[in-house]
């Protein structure tokens, strides 16, 4: 019985791999697929045929030829399935979609500052009803709608415990996913950004992903690979470390000075009071962007200010890599905006390496502004995936 139930499970983790592994690639061909996965020629044929057969997977002509036969190309049918990312903050909602290809095909975004009222929430479900409309998103291979907000979220009992940036607690996830015609899911934002970062750079391995935002928050991904599954049956497609209350990657709240500021959390000395984005977004009227006109000009005021933000954040990166060892993404508002000044950080990390005087590990993000809605959407579509 034990050994059937493993061949059965067998079976289905090589049908996955095969068809992420496809997925991953613009074409492929079966004699590449039974090499890279260690699959044997016969059984890569069946499940190529079984999942043809199930329209996932297609042909795409031949393959160009390196010499000799010319290979069949195969290649994934990424528009069977669509999802919608919606990322909500304080005074914006983004809004994108992707497909299997995980990319965003689409980003809006829109100034609309957060009320906690049914008009609010109506109006959100409208504006995605339009979104899907007018980029023709074709509604019976919409899976649903990942909603990215700045909130803790107790899973087990579907509640948004607690959102310091909305102002809401202990709110039912169904008040809000009741207004959408789809299936809707409330995710962390750093989690969502951590996601796509880690679908941009699949098979990148182990990243922490620090979210500097107007609250410091972050996500840490292991053992990431479009090769390798997680065990059992589990729906949980993407490999995060959740933590016992899935409040994991609280990092805005790791103690860097003792007795020092006072965080919004009531704790002295937290991350957060040193590096969220409103520390410089504050002093010019909320927009970082001017901040960062004004350094680049050679501002000595904000010189000043910034050289003790990257103090504090270089401290930060080093007691993230001697917790986890692996590469750290800086993302968030001042992710997006901090690329010219890693070489400078690379410096600052590396000489308070431990092993090997490098700060290379340290990088910052790829995605940006569509970064926690593509990340919602792309949930969806892992899920999606990790049932092929
Ligand atoms: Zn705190």
């Amino acid at each position: 019985m034990k050994r059937s139930t493993n061949s059965v499970e067998v079976k289905r983790q090589n049908r996955n791999r095969v068809f992420r592994y496809v997925n991953g690639h613009a074409e492929t061909s079966m004699p590449e697929i039974s090499a890279a996965l260690d699959i044997s020629g016969p059984t890569v044929l069946t499940i190529v045929n079984e999942l043809k057969e199930e329209g996932v997977l297609k042909e795409a002509g031949e393959l160009k030829s390196t010499g000799g036969r010319k290979a069949k190309a195969i290649a994934a049918v990424k528009d069977i399935k669509y999802a919608v990312g919606i990322d909500l903050t304080a005074n914006h909602i983004g809004i994108t979609y992707t497909d299997l290809s995980e990319k965003a095909l689409k980003h809006v975004r829109i100034r609309k500052s957060f009320e906690y009222t049914n008009e609010y929430l109506d109006e959100l479900a409208a504006f995605t009803r339009r979104f899907i409309e007018e980029n023709a998103i074709p509604e019976d291979k919409i899976l649903g709608i990942g909603i990215s907000m700045p909130c803790i979220i107790d899973k087990k009992e579907q509640l948004i415990t607690y959102s310091n940036a909305l102002d809401i607690y202990n709110v039912s996830c169904s008040e809000w996913t009741e207004h959408f015609k789809y299936p809707a899911v409330i995710l962390n934002d750093a989690n969502c950004a951590a996601i796509a970062e880690s679908a941009e750079h699949v098979n990148c391995g182990n990243m922490v992903y620090l979210m500097l935002s107007n609250t410091v928050g972050g996500a840490v991904m292991y053992e990431n690979s479009n090769v390798i599954m997680t065990a059992g049956n589990e729906l949980e497609a993407v490999n995060m470390y959740r933590g016992d209350n899935w409040r994991s990657a609280e990092f805005g709240h790791m103690v860097i000075h003792p007795g020092g500021r006072t965080c919004y959390c009531g704790k002295k000395g937290c991350l957060d009071a040193y590096c969220s984005a409103l520390r410089l977004a504050d002093l010019t009227e909320g927009k970082l962007e001017i901040f960062f006109e004004k350094l680049e000009e050679g501002n000595a005021e904000y010189e000043k200010i910034w050289d003790e933000y990257l103090d504090n954040l270089a401290i930060a990166v080093d007691n993230l890599r001697m917790c986890f060892d692996c590469e750290v993404v800086l993302g968030g508002y001042v992710g997006n905006l901090i690329r010219p000044y890693v070489p400078r950080l690379r410096q600052m990390v590396a000489e308070k390496n431990l092993f090997g005087h490098d700060g290379n590990y340290v990088r910052a993000c790829d995605y940006k502004a569509e970064a926690s809605a593509l990340g919602a959407a792309i949930k969806l579509i892992e899920n999606y995936i990790e049932t092929i």
